[in-house]
């Protein structure tokens, strides 16, 4: 077992990771590849996992959720193509990590998490870690952000759902900037197809990047609660 403190143990183990299953694979971003060197899985997975931290799967935290797969943050995070001017929605906050990763590359993320107690913990440790540029809301993230918290502009320009949709919420491409680009797991089995979808004008293009296995967005305009 790593103990807390075992920083060199999660070094080693992180390095691994990087090198098997991002690199080894098909993460090439350099700027994705730097932040998922930066940003400690360690500190989002409960105690008792903390031990398998970095390896190439999903890890329960809590509440029948889960916090996703490296390789999956960091493809989702490489193929929603997240600038420093970005303002970014998430949908599923979780445990925060995917959270934390957006943050280091974008202007600002804003994260919608059903479960109070996930969106607290969430909040403690990027505090814990510094990060200042995330606003947190509970609610059902399938009807998109509140429109009294929406930034300045008045839209986002990258958004990106962590849990699997029967097909997007119409809620959540509105507020999307012409442009702007939308990744979410998208089907109604247990595998689902993770889809890109940019917007240009009036119309969406879309494309399937992989299978995936994500828990499902539970509310209005997802799955039923
Ligand atoms: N990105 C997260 C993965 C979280 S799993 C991480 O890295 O840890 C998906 C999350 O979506 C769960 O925490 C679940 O509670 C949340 N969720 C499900 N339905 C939701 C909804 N309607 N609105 C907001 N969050 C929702």
């Amino acid at each position: 077992m790593f103990g807390r403190d075992n920083k060199s143990q999660f070094t080693a183990a992180k390095e691994h990771m990087l090198r098997r299953d991002l690199k080894g694979r098909d993460i090439r971003d350099p700027r994705v590849l730097a932040v998922m060197t930066k940003v400690p899985r360690e500190e989002f997975v409960p105690e008792s996992h903390r031990d398998q931290a970095y390896s190439d799967g999903p890890l329960p935290i809590g509440m029948d959720q889960t916090i996703s797969q490296p390789y999956i943050v960091a493809l989702m995070t490489q193929e929603l193509r997240v600038n420093n001017d970005c303002e970014v929605l998430e949908i599923g906050t979780g445990s925060g990590y995917q959270t934390a990763v957006l943050s280091k590359l974008a202007k600002k993320v804003y994260t919608v998490e059903r479960f109070a107690e996930l969106s607290q913990s969430a909040q403690a440790v990027l505090t814990r870690l510094g990060i200042g540029n995330v606003e947190f809301y509970v609610g059902d993230g399938s009807a998109g952000w509140p429109a009294s918290r929406l930034p300045s502009s008045g839209c986002f320009d990258r958004i990106m759902l962590t849990a699997a949709v029967p097909q997007i919420p119409k809620p959540l491409t509105e507020p999307l900037v012409d442009g702007g680009i939308i990744i979410a797991p998208v089907g109604y089995s247990g595998v689902q197809e993770l889809i890109i979808c940019e917007k240009k004008v009036d119309r969406f293009i879309e494309r399937a990047i992989c299978d995936v296995r994500f828990v499902k967005l539970r509310g209005k305009y997802g799955f039923e609660s």
